[in-house]
């Protein structure tokens, strides 16, 4: 019996922190800040956790009525956490689908089942929150960093922030939640995912990805001014209005594109592991971020 599990394996994490995500909640605002700004909010188990608290804590309360999410430090989010010490693939947390542990499962169904939780999951989970939500995005939003982003009602942005999702590099087409073809025209969803590079704020506003794009000194009291004028609406109003947007992007075909492209996904990954016995291809945070900084040094 159970031959199909296999012990967890055991890696030494090393949290730099045990709160990851800041809470605030001002004048009706939640405010939901990544903050591990020495590692560019990079995402671990630690923070997805806190962050699905956190959003659920904000849903909850009725005298909050609007949601910010946030990074603290030099950017927004550096993606998916590959390589800093906090690390924690290998960690099991309480499973918030109704979904089985992944850390004792053999070969491809440990990040299979890991990334069904932890990204496509998740990332449901707080688009569908019912209140409004907003994207405060500066420098860096990058990979894992989109799914973030692209989860909230409303994207502002500083004119200094840049997006980019450069894990074709990796052999795998796009992070977990494949809403790039939503978000961006297809060709040119092409050109950011084959090519990889940095899309500034501005483009991105040019396509409809981004609502507005700020001097970085004006982000925060941008942002402020719009939630406040959401906390205003009406609250049922303000959830039938998302939700609303939401069904047609569903019409569209938005949650059977990002299904089908979940399990490419995870084919790359398997992929990956079969021929080079490393489902990210062996490229870690450092790697990929050298690779980053010359790529945009040279362009
Ligand atoms: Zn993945």
């Amino acid at each position: 019996m159970n031959e199909d599990i296999v012990e967890p394996k055991v890696v030494d994490v090393v949290y730099e922190t045990d709160e990851p995500i800041i809470y605030e909640v001002q004048h009706g605002v939640a405010w939901i800040t990544m903050n591990r700004p020495q590692f560019n909010n990079a995402q671990n188990g630690q923070m997805t956790y806190a962050l699905d608290d956190a959003f659920g804590r904000a849903v909850a309360d009725d005298d909050v009525r609007c949601i910010v999410l946030a990074g603290s430090g030099k950017h927004f989010s550096a993606g998916h956490d590959i390589g800093t010490p906090g690390r924690d693939l290998h960690k099991q947390f309480d499973n918030r689908l109704l979904i089985a542990p992944h850390v004792n499962k053999p070969a491809a169904e440990l990040l299979y089942t890991r990334e069904q939780e932890q990204y496509i999951g998740m990332c449901r989970r707080w688009r569908d929150a019912p209140k409004p939500t907003i994207a405060m995005v500066h420098g860096a939003c990058i990979a894992g960093g989109l799914m973030l982003a692209w989860v909230c009602d409303l994207i502002v942005a500083s004119d200094d922030a840049f997006f980019q999702d450069p894990v074709v590099r990796m052999g795998i087409p796009g992070v977990e939640y494949f809403a790039h073809a939503f978000e961006l025209p297809p060709r040119v969803a092409k050109e950011f995912l084959l090519l990889g590079e940095r899309m500034t704020a501005e483009r991105a506003y040019g396509f409809g990805m981004v609502n507005k794009v700020v001097p970085r000194e004006d982000l925060r009291s941008t942002v402020e001014s719009w939630a406040a004028k959401i906390v205003k609406q009406p609250r049922l109003g303000n959830w039938l209005t998302k939700q609303a947007v939401n069904h047609v992007e569903e019409l569209r075909g938005k949650r059977a594109a990002t299904d089908a492209v979940f399990h490419m996904h995870h084919f790359a990954h398997a992929q990956n592991d079969l021929t080079l016995g490393n489902s990210i291809a062996g490229l870690d945070g450092k790697a990929m971020a050298a690779e980053n900084k010359k790529r945009a040094d040279n362009a």
